[in-house]
């Protein structure tokens, strides 16, 4: 079986102010260290460079008009979205070869030319919203994948896992109301950190009641809070809904030496996560998972945290760092505070 890396030099040519954490070099570090350790050249591993989405396989994830706007605004050279996100020339077309990415990778999947995959894309997507470039995104990969899955595949049952420092605001909002997908959020408690939503008290409406899960941690939290909110939240969900394909918003900055958050996983917690996430996708879904790059900005990181998914997806033998961290108790004890109140609130629903 085969995993692939989607990928389009296309990606490093969106680029945003000098100094932008989101920058380019994400990327070709990430692809030189997978080089340097042989991964490139490895049995059953591709790389595939997709083609850009067109408009009309966007929608209804976003506007056409706000296509077109985000098409004139990267014609003309760029601009602001907001004060941290901003457009250059190549802005429109690194996302949209970014979408296509999406769709080739979940459309190989389905059609089980490969077995799994990552798309190793900028600009990132989660926080993008309908008509809205957000956090650095501007067009959400990941909805566009789930909603290709559903309309073009028809699966009912996606679920997608955003491990991402950061809420995925975008994601959740797109699917609030629909029981099609399963969301679930692991993040920084919003009244910590950008964008300031994803309570847990956000538990989607009408159909889509119980099929949005947020699972806010307290700054500080590492390994012992992830590995328990899987084994009390994440796994049963996976066991209730049985996932058709299963879809990973993979942010490296919920590590503890990221500059940009305050969370304290560590790789070795990150793959812990990663393998378990894996095995849903074997036991419900046929194996079939396709991750997507989100945040991440340590570059070191971020390029062995890649090479971890893709040891895992590839089914070699996962290289272990020693980066170990610990949790101060006060994490712990909060995160099990969230599992009583998460528990209580989805009961009777996927719990
Ligand atoms: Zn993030």
């Amino acid at each position: 079986m085969q995993t692939d890396l989607l990928y389009h030099e296309g990606f490093q040519k969106h680029s945003m102010t000098p100094g932008h954490p989101e920058r380019p070099e994400r990327l070709q570090y990430t692809l030189d260290l997978l080089g340097n350790k042989g991964l490139l050249n490895q049995n059953g591993f591709e790389i595939v460079y997709p083609e850009q989405a067109g408009p009309e396989e966007i929608y209804p994830i976003h506007s056409l008009g706000y296509l077109s706007m985000l098409k004139e605004r990267s014609e003309l050279g760029g601009g602001y979205f907001t004060l941290d996100t901003m457009a250059n020339e190549h802005t429109y077309t690194a996302a949209m070869l970014a979408a296509g990415a999406s769709m080739v990778g979940v459309d190989r999947i389905i059609r089980k030319t490969s077995q799994n995959g990552f798309v190793l894309c900028r600009p990132p997507g989660h926080h993008a919203e309908f008509e809205r470039a957000f956090g650095f995104c501007f067009i959400n990969n990941i909805a566009v994948a789930a909603m290709r899955l559903i309309r073009k595949w028809n699966l009912s049952r996606v679920m997608i896992i955003d491990y991402d420092a950061h809420h995925g605001n975008g994601t959740q909002k797109a699917f609030y109301s629909t029981d099609k997908v399963l969301y679930v959020g692991l993040h920084q408690h919003g009244r910590t950190l950008f964008p300031g939503s994803g309570f847990s008290n956000e538990i989607g409406v009408g159909e889509g009641e119980g099929y949005t899960v947020n699972l806010p941690l307290a700054p500080g939290s590492g390994d012992p809070s992830y590995s328990m909110l899987f084994d009390e939240i994440i796994g049963p969900l996976a066991e209730s809904y049985e996932p058709e394909f299963v879809l990973v918003s993979a942010g490296f900055d919920a590590h503890h030496q990221d500059p940009l958050t305050n969370l304290g996983i560590t790789l070795a917690g990150l793959a812990l996560l990663n393998q378990q996430i894996h095995d849903i996708s074997k036991e419900f879904s046929q194996g079939r998972c396709l991750y997507f790059l989100e945040g991440g900005y340590e570059l070191d990181i971020l390029g062995n945290g890649i090479f971890n998914v893709l040891q895992e997806l590839l089914g070699l033998e996962v290289t272990v760092y020693e980066d170990r961290g610990q949790e101060p108790r006060r994490c712990t004890e909060e995160s099990l505070g969230l599992v009583k109140t998460t528990k209580k609130r989805l009961r009777g629903r996927l719990l």
